[in-house]
């Protein structure tokens, strides 16, 4: 069956703690029951300023004293978040928001603005006069499939589409697997990959356990004992769904081509058996959707949710949604029940186009594919109005669910009604009216753990009712031009979005690869641009000598066009080069020279590559990584965006850098290294002209070893700074580096040349490509200390994240039954929560002496924060960090698109 939470506690407490791990302090029986004060949770509030709740006790206790605004105007102070992002409108709508950081924003906005607040008109059916029909979503042209796909059958590439794909609309996500077991071992690496990037980039060390609870959801158990029995009789599974709201609460359909029909449906059932006995308020129901009978399993929280049906006998379908079960076997089925025609996604030229250039076979375990009419829909008025209220609705049950906890904090009992609330000071208003009421008329209400919310239209706060169930139909004019305003914005920033998404996946015991095709954009000079300058026969990007401290390494094949010859060759006459003037014009002989040099000589490669050594100037990739990421979410920046070519600029001014040019002349670029040394020592020596910087030019020659070949260093001073470039060539490659002893290296590898994988080379020769860019772990060494205190001090930022809520649950527990065991405590707030609070670093939780704070066994507390110099290496992080191999990403400018494939090593 699923995890629950307390199993991956034990877990990391196990691996992590040894024997101390089951030690976990009991409140004292002395301890006092602690009801807050505004002064309290102010203080409180400096030290977790991103915890909602924290965020309403205060707002909550200062609007009791008529101090809310000065409390938000603090909180708006303390919160990063909404420096980034003031505009609650653009985040509503935005792509890729998670709801708990747009809920913050919408309580913030309903606890201090006085007026009608957000819902307005929303639900009153008389002001709703705008059909959502008939609003527009943004127009972007697709591409001419059909045309695309004629052009594939000339060439003689016929697509293979699977059974399933022909089994879904083509306007739902789907994902594919041709075993049940490599989707699981995915979704697990996701979870665990996710789960650390989160903590390392943004910060945020919880998982929202959606696979456990979808799994649970729909009662498909895959314990170790059951997992073997899927691929003995399943072909293929794919799971669809009509938005992308999983952790809100979505709608999500799995479907299994099965083998075996009657062994397959005698487990299945057995499933759902079992689905039934493990909740009290489960309840199992028959019935049907167009013609096909189901059986569901489901309780009022939709903690199960369930419904089953086959459609053929060797087709089953599991769905959370019976609106989404019938959205799928109409599909199976080839019309609706008025007798409409579905279209399906295996039947779309799109797709099958797609499937001409990714065809089934040995690169593919699995696939995600968004559909262009998938993309149109989740940024269409239809979803993102209805989604938009639910969201307005979901702050309502969780401001409730707050309202609650707090009341039970302050009195020692869970409240009884809403009413109750609102009469002892715990909420800012009676929930249920006026700006507090549900946006679609629902009607709220306290469910049966007295701190959670539902309601009657939008379902439980921690599963809402997904977005295709309460499709809105009518919109007032207000919401209409909301979403007006969306379309503009969206228009103006992601056009690209309209293509389809298609990426494979494939797991193996020694690596992870990832490939996606982005289409060529349609009428996108860029795109046409690079593939003209880098396009060509792709070629393998990482054959020159690998020196073993090389990190980092970014290379590209381009294009010499020919028509630049007579351009660059009428600069070298002008004797100015790159804007500077040459002390002389350059001789027609040495032009000559240069110009085969460059268009004979060298080849067509060029590479940067980044040398282990400790960092002058701390870069943190991660956060940059988590930076990258927050800015693609759609929020504001908070730095300037030239920080970041400065940053590096500055970084590299004195790290260990080199480049490297493929050489195919050897004679012809010694020669005219040879000529340009005249030239280099004149520029040197004469000092006129040069402009608003006063630099110091120097020039000289020196052997790199005994008879090896000449070094060449060129520097530039300025003051007391001075920064040179060496330059050889060594070998096959014509190399400059900013330090000499790189140099050395490549030359004490050359010996080895020719004789295939001699020391300090990587296996292989890269991936075969246009670009490609390749990060060596195996290479870490004097780089490493710092890239591990990086890693532990964002796990110890990301673990203090959770104290407060975790806090918060205890000071409740100390208020409301005088103390109760940290595990218990633990277990409710990720109850409350709706997520699993973890310490990335394998620490665990407990409670401080007093039982009113909760602390870190690894990380202490945001008020005595504490951590190690590197992560722990038995914990997770540290784990999952031990079987980084390495990564690759390698590009390909083709004419049907860029080409991307990621892959993963693992050790
Ligand atoms: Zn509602
Ligand atoms: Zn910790």
């Amino acid at each position: 069956m699923a995890r629950k939470p307390w199993c991956i506690v034990a877990l990391a407490c196990a691996l992590v703690g040894g024997p101390a791990a089951g030690r976990i302090f009991v409140a004292q029986a002395a301890s006092q029951p602690t009801p807050w004060t505004l002064d309290d949770a102010r203080q409180q509030l400096t030290l977790h300023p991103d915890d909602p709740y924290l965020q309403y006790v205060a707002l909550q206790l200062g609007h009791n004293e008529g101090k809310q605004n000065e409390v938000a105007e603090q909180l708006r102070r303390l919160n990063r978040r909404w420096q980034r992002q003031p505009d609650r409108n653009a985040s509503l709508f935005a792509l890729f928001s998670a709801a708990h950081a747009i809920q913050e924003t919408l309580q913030l906005d309903a606890m201090q603005v006085e007026g009608a607040g957000l819902v307005g008109e929303m639900g009153v059916r008389a002001k709703e006069t705008v059909k959502v029909a008939t609003l527009r979503g943004p127009e972007v042209k697709s591409h001419p499939w059909g045309k695309m796909l004629a052009a594939q059958s000339v060439a003689g590439r016929r697509p293979e589409v699977s059974r399933l794909a022909l089994c879904v609309p083509d306007d739902q996500y789907f994902v594919r697997f041709g075993s049940v077991e490599k989707l699981l071992q995915v979704v697990e690496l996701g979870d665990r990959w996710g789960a650390h990037m989160f903590a390392q980039t943004i910060g945020n060390a919880t998982t929202s356990l959606t696979s456990s609870r979808l799994k649970t959801q729909l009662a498909i158990q895959t314990d170790p004992v059951t997992r073997p029995f899927y691929d003995m009789v399943v072909e293929e599974i794919a799971i669809t769904g009509s938005d992308l709201y999983f952790r809100a609460g979505s709608d999500t359909t799995v479907l299994f081509a099965v083998k075996q029909p009657r062994v397959f449906q005698l487990r299945m059932d057995g499933f759902l058996d079992a689905a039934e006995k493990s909740r009290s308020a489960a309840v199992r129901a028959t019935g049907n959707v167009l013609g096909v009978p189901y059986v569901s399993v489901r309780t009022p929280d939709r903690s199960i949710s369930v419904f089953s049906a086959y459609p053929k006998p060797d087709l089953h379908v599991r769905s959370n949604s019976r609106a989404a079960l019938e959205r799928v076997i109409a599909a199976v089925l080839g019309k609706t029940g008025d007798g409409t025609p579905v279209r399906r996604l295996g039947e779309t030229t799109e797709y099958k186009y797609i499937r001409t250039l990714m065809p089934l076979g040995a690169k593919e375990d699995g696939m995600v594919y968004l559909s262009d009419p998938f993309i149109r829909r989740i940024v269409g008025p239809e979803l993102k109005l209805t989604s938009q209220r639910r969201m307005l609705c979901y702050n309502h049950l969780r401001m409730i669910g707050h309202a609650a906890m707090l009341f039970q904090t302050q009195t020692g009992r869970a409240p009884k009604s809403l009413e109750e609330l609102a009469d002892g000071g715990c909420a800012p208003g009676l929930f249920g009216q006026d700006k507090y009421r549900c946006p679609d008329g629902g009607r709220y209400a306290l469910a049966g753990d007295g701190v959670t919310a539902t309601c009657s239209h939008h379902g439980h706060a921690q599963s809402l009712t997904p977005c295709c169930e309460i499709a809105l139909g009518s919109a007032t004019p207000q919401e209409a031009a909301q979403y007006e305003d969306f379309v503009a914005r969206y228009s103006q920033y992601w056009r690209r979005f309209f293509d389809p998404i298609a990426i494979r996946v494939q797991v193996t015991p020694e690596q992870y690869r990832l490939e996606t095709i982005i289409l060529p954009l349609i009428d996108n000079s860029l795109y046409t641009g690079l593939a003209q300058s880098l396009g060509g026969e792709p070629e393998p990007l990482d054959a020159l000598p690998v020196p073993d401290r090389n990190v980092f390494s970014v290379a590209a094949r381009f294009n010499k066009p020919e028509e630049a010859r007579e351009v660059l060759r009428a600069k070298l006459a002008g004797a100015t080069i790159f804007g500077s003037r040459l002390p002389r014009p350059v001789a027609e002989d040495d032009a000559d020279l240069l110009l085969r040099f460059l268009y004979e000589g060298i080849g067509n490669q060029v590479g940067m590559h980044v040398y282990d050594a400790s960092p002058m100037f701390d870069f943190n990739l991660t956060e940059f990584l988590g930076e990258m990421l927050r800015n693609f979410r759609g929020g504001r920046r908070a730095i300037d965006d030239d920080i970041y070519p400065f940053s590096f600029l500055v970084a590299s001014l004195n790290a260990p850098v080199y480049v490297a040019l493929p050489v195919r002349d050897a004679e012809l670029v010694d020669r005219t290294l040879e000529r340009l040394d005249v030239y280099l020592a004149e520029i040197a020596r004469s000092r006129d002209e040069r402009g608003w910087l006063d630099l110091e030019m120097d020039f000289y020659r020196s052997p790199l070893s005994g008879d090896g070949p000449p070094v060449r260093c060129y520097s530039v001073g300025f003051g007391p700074v001075k920064w040179r470039v060496f330059f050889a060539r060594v070998g096959g490659g014509l190399y400059l580096a900013s330090k000499r002893f790189i140099l050395e290296d490549l030359e004490r590898l050359e010996p080895s040349r020719g004789e295939g994988r001699a020391s300090g080379r990587q296996a292989g020769e890269g991936p075969v490509a246009h670009a490609m860019i390749r990060i060596r772990p195996e290479h870490w060494k004097e780089i490493l200390p710092a890239f591990r205190l990086g890693w532990a001090e964002a796990s110890r930022e990301a673990c203090l994240n959770n104290l407060g809520p975790l806090s918060s649950a205890a000071r409740l527990a100390l208020s409301a039954e005088g103390g109760v065991k940290a595990e218990e405590i633990l277990r409710r707030a990720d109850a409350a929560h709706a997520v699993h609070f973890f310490c990335p670093d394998g620490g665990h939780y407990q409670l401080a002496p007093g039982g009113r704070e909760i602390v870190c066994t690894a990380h202490g507390s945001a008020a005595m924060p504490r951590q190690g110099i590197a992560p722990s290496e038995n914990s997770p992080m540290g784990k999952l960090l031990e079987q980084f191999g390495g990564l690759t990403m390698g590009l390909t400018f083709l004419e049907d698109g860029l080409h991307a494939v990621v892959t993963l090593e693992r050790k």
